[in-house]
């Protein structure tokens, strides 16, 4: 399970101070340690570490638990409150444009999961925001790429707009978008190349695409197990083309949690779903005091 060490780790030192009566800066400073130690071990990136620890730490010795008449549960509560801020706080919404349709475009590198995530995310957008989505399979370098999300769309019964491997993915999703505007759907999504490295050509690709209407959402779909690494990509993406959110998907794996408790701190972008597992009915809301909630039990 995801966050299975680092849920331990700090529920295991909560539970420590969870029935004191009294709380000293001592006894914070004691537990500080223990979780700095236990989130540098799920690697979170150290400067949200030290940005957390000081939080909390601030908190935890001040009024709010001094007044308190159960002080225990309430640096508890702190520890859950400075959690959930550093994953956005607030659940994040997707933006729909007021002028339809709204154009989503999914960037990533290979494997991150992002053409099962295309899938995935129309999936939930005709389910439980009723939209009409268009796939758009802009993804030519992986030959497999164009017949998996044509197989994913079968298996959804929603459309994918394709032109084959031997056209530009721009041109592909000028000629998409038209299609969408004849055919009424509210909502394109635009499956466009993954790499296995970060390039130029990628970048200059998706600049190119992004060019032919400015898109409402640009997500950047990460693997969750790649812990620091997602940041880093997040990070590249972000400076090179501009998202306006993240997937992460493979929650459902061991992820320690470094991708999940840094991504929104270091980039200011919010995770906006979260892939569990390889069904198409398997991404999820992203809500930042759930997952604060479940990692502190
Ligand atoms: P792409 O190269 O980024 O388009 O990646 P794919 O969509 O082809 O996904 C790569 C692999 O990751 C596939 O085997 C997917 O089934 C798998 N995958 C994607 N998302 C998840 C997830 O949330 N959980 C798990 N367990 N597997 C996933």
């Amino acid at each position: 399970m995801a966050f299975e060490g680092l849920a331990e780790r700090l529920q295991g030192t909560l539970q420590k101070i969870k029935g004191k009566g009294k709380i000293s800066e001592a006894d914070v400073k004691e537990m500080m340690k223990d979780v700095r130690r236990a989130l540098i071990e799920a690697d979170v990136n150290l400067k949200v570490v030290k940005e957390f620890v000081k939080n909390v730490s601030e908190r935890a010795v001040g009024q709010e638990v001094m007044k308190s008449l159960t002080p225990g549960q309430q640096v508890i509560k702190i520890v859950k409150d400075e959690l959930t801020k550093l994953m956005g706080g607030e659940q994040s919404q997707i933006s729909f444009s007021s002028r339809p349709p709204t154009v989503i475009m999914m960037v990533g590198l290979q494997g991150a999961g992002k053409t099962t995530t295309t899938g995935k995310l129309a999936n939930v957008l005709r389910k439980k925001y009723n939209k009409k989505p268009l796939l758009v399979a802009a993804d030519i370098y992986r030959p497999a790429a164009v017949k998996q999300l044509e197989t994913i769309g079968k298996q959804l019964s929603l459309p994918v707009f394709s032109l084959g491997i031997d056209i530009s993915p721009v041109e592909i999703v000028k000629q998409a978008l038209e299609h969408a505007k004849e055919e009424h759907h509210d909502v394109v999504i635009i499956d466009t190349a993954g790499r296995l490295h970060i390039d130029e050509v990628l970048m200059q690709e998706l600049k190119d695409i992004r060019a032919l209407k400015e898109p409402d959402e640009v997500f950047l779909v990460v693997d969750a197990m790649t812990g620091q690494d997602a940041v880093n990509v997040a990070n590249n993406f972000n400076d090179a083309v501009g998202i306006t959110g993240v997937i992460l998907t493979k929650l459902d794996g061991d992820t320690r949690g470094g991708a999940a408790l840094s991504i929104r701190s270091v980039t200011q972008k919010p995770i906006k779903f979260v892939g569990m597992g390889e069904k198409m009915d398997a991404l999820e809301e992203f809500h930042p005091e759930r997952m604060a909630s479940r990692i502190l039990g």
